[in-house]
């Protein structure tokens, strides 16, 4: 490598070690990372199907594994990530006369990093939490979970729990039944995306905070950030007008 030498210009960096190679690899990782989040929407969608048709999977293909699976990865990248700029702004620190071994640190520091693993790391993907979410709410809705409850409503008119379900289904701001539902990870109450995305930026715009439109809501300042798709509320308003449109023909 040229400039090797000891001749410290006092230039960024170490003066002698040029980073750009290390920096472009490493945001060239980053799009996995986006490879990842993408295969796990893919997982959690088949998830949704197979409760969806009651499709009994061996637990060889069962999504939750393929998801946990995922989840690692993610993890796994996220470490290497980390190892590799910690590496990286500690050298730029030391300002060493000699070259580091680079590769070692990153594996030192990896190796850390991984060795603090544990499940509970799993509650801090977001994408992971949200799966297990719309899994058992998708479950419940199939009566395939929490048996208890199910009995419970055996008694109630089915009429009144039709209209209870269907005001589930319908979006505070247009008081019209959502075609693409939207949870707010904070009070967990539902919209329809554009409506609350659109609510939410007009407000921004004149430079004032968003109050969640559900009547007796406390939450005063929404994010576009705290929306996350709601999936399995979306399949139930599907479903539910499927078998409405089966039932009229
Ligand atoms: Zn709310």
């Amino acid at each position: 490598m040229p400039g090797c030498s000891t001749s410290s210009s006092g230039s960024g960096s170490t003066g002698f070690i040029s980073f750009s190679g290390v920096e472009s690899a490493l945001s060239s990782l980053k799009n996995f990372q986006a490879c990842i989040s993408s295969g796990m929407d893919t997982a959690s969608s088949v998830a949704l199907d197979l409760v969806e048709t009651q499709t009994e999977v061996s637990s060889e293909y069962s999504m939750d594994k393929a998801m946990v699976e995922f989840a690692m990865m993610d993890r796994e990248l996220n470490h290497y990530l980390k190892a590799v700029q910690s590496t990286i702004n500690h050298v730029k620190e030391e300002r060493s006369e000699k070259i580091p071994d680079l590769k070692l640190l990153v594996e030192k520091k990896f190796l850390a990093l991984q060795n603090k693993n544990s499940d509970a790391d799993f509650q801090n993907n977001e994408k992971f939490v949200q799966f297990k979410q719309q899994l058992k709410e998708l479950k419940k809705q199939y009566g395939l979970q929490g048996d208890r409850e199910a009995d419970s409503t055996e008694g109630l008119d089915e009429d009144m729990i039709v209209t209870q379900s269907q005001t589930n289904f319908i979006c505070p701001i247009t008081q019209l039944e959502m075609k693409k539902p939207v949870k707010n990870k904070v009070c967990g109450h539902t919209y329809d995306e554009e409506a609350i995305v659109r609510m939410i930026e007009s407000k921004h715009r004149r430079k004032k905070k968003a109050c969640c439109p559900k009547v007796g809501c406390s939450q005063i300042d929404m994010r576009i950030s705290d929306l996350i798709q709601d999936e399995a509320l979306r399949r139930a308003i599907e479903n539910h007008n499927k078998k409405r449109r089966r039932q009229s023909t």
